[in-house]
């Protein structure tokens, strides 16, 4: 049985951008920090999680515009395009499928004044889907597979109920023996998930269908390319399968305090038109497109970056939340350990620093949001300044309280 508070999709899972990645977290390098000597097994782990994710797509038929089209990241400046120049070593050396774009080569595949240089990780599945109908294709194989979905439910408690589970929701009470918890960023019924998690809002725009002139002014259009770049505070920006830009990130990217998550910061006009702002720095020859479509949605952010798993009343309830912004793939595995830490083909998994190791807290209000906004600035900051970190980061980067990347 699914209890969902509003709708299937409602959540970051029906709003992202789509970028389909294999890792689990967060990328290599904050996984190797976080999670010392797992780096082997946790690729691995993520190879095979994505393999069998296109792999149920076939089988259920879930047409969910699947590009696989690897990511593509660029340097817009010279520091940028060095520090990816020596990933790019790194990675080639370590038999990764990557490819390098220097400028010129970079321009011809997508035309932007503020591109650098590139690197186009092409990986084995890694792409592109559209998050919405990825949500409804599931939501109708889940039906089809006998599941009961209750929307429109919220959980408002959980109580233990003999050797099982009662969960209270709106509108009625749930008995079952186990349960699975995936509220990611939305307020928990559970103070252990509240305090593992912040909701940090993400914005994004679409733009009109492209014309041939537009895509023949960015020519962007032959390889499709996912794209990303390599600030601190970096957008996110791909292709429809109608030919749309979807364009999201960069410094709109907040939390608000006291973990707020109503519509007056959903839908702050001000963060749409820097977002706008943003995406013509990149695309000036684009300059009249029309944005046609805004939203945003909410962001789990965990002190480690990437998923957190854990289990309350004896193991009868678990729960996997806090992918920070990369859980499009990740979610998969993350039900994967939560159905394990809940008894259900225990394996190897379990003994992994991943899952065992405990993740830190945030701390509580005003200190939260003076700790986050401090470091946002920080981050801003450091990508005015070709990514030189001050003295705050570099206390984060000294306490290994920041996002290592
Ligand atoms: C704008 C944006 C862009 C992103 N882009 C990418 C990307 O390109 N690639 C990527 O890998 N990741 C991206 N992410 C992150 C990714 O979308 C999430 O990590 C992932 O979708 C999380 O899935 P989830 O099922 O854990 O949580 P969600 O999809 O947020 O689902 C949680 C659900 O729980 C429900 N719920 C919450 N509380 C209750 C309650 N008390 N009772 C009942 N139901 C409840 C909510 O209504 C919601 O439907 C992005 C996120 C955002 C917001």
């Amino acid at each position: 049985m699914l209890v969902e508070q509003t709708f299937v999709g409602d959540g970051a899972s029906g709003r992202n951008g789509g970028f389909l990645s294999s890792s689990l977290t967060h990328g290599e390098t904050n996984g190797d920090y976080y999670f010392p000597g797992e780096k082997d097994r946790l690729d691995e782990l993520g190879q095979q999680n994505l393999k069998e994710y296109i792999e149920s797509l076939n089988r259920y038929g879930i047409d969910a515009d699947y590009e696989n089209v690897g990511v593509t990241s660029v340097a817009t400046n010279d520091a940028m395009a060095a520090q990816l120049r020596k990933q790019y070593e790194a990675e080639k050396a370590a038999g990764r499928d990557v490819v390098w774009f220097d400028r010129e080569a970079m321009q011809r595949e997508v035309k932007s004044p503020t591109y650098m240089a590139g690197l186009w990780r092409r990986g084995d599945h890694d792409g592109v889907i559209h998050p919405g109908r990825l949500c409804w294709g599931l939501k109708k194989t889940i039906l089809s597979l006998g599941v009961r979905i209750f929307e429109g439910t919220p959980v408002k408690d959980l109580k233990p109920d003999g050797d099982g589970m009662r969960t209270v929701c709106d509108g009625g009470t749930v008995r079952s023996d186990k349960v699975l918890m995936a509220t990611n960023g939305f307020r928990s019924p559970l103070s252990q998930i509240r305090k593992s998690v912040i909701p940090v809002w993400d914005y994004q725009l679409a733009t009109e269908p492209l014309s041939e002139e537009q895509l023949e002014a960015i020519g962007w259009g032959k390889t499709r390319h996912a794209l990303s770049n390599e600030a601190n505070m970096f957008h996110y920006y791909r292709m429809t399968s109608d030919n749309r830009i979807t364009w999201g990130g960069g410094g709109t990217v907040c939390y608000f305090y006291g973990s707020r998550t109503d519509q007056g910061v959903a839908d702050d006009r001000a963060r749409f038109e820097q977002l706008s702002r943003e995406f013509l720095e990149t695309f000036p020859q684009l300059e009249g497109v029309k944005f046609t479509h805004r939203w945003s949605g909410i962001i789990a952010s965990s002190t480690r970056f990437c998923m957190v798993p854990g289990t309350a009343f004896n193991g009868r309830v678990s729960w996997a939340v806090g992918y920070t912004g990369l859980g499009v793939g990740a979610t998969r595995f993350g039900a994967r350990v939560g159905l394990e830490l809940l008894g259900y083909q225990p394996s190897d998994i379990l003994d992994m620093l991943f899952v065992k190791k405990k993740a830190m807290n945030w701390v509580p209000e005003p200190l939260r949001w003076i700790g986050v906004t401090l470091t946002r600035h920080a981050l801003i900051k450091a990508d005015a300044n070709g990514g030189k970190r001050g003295l705050w980061l570099k206390l984060l980067d000294f306490f290994h309280m920041g996002f290592a990347c």
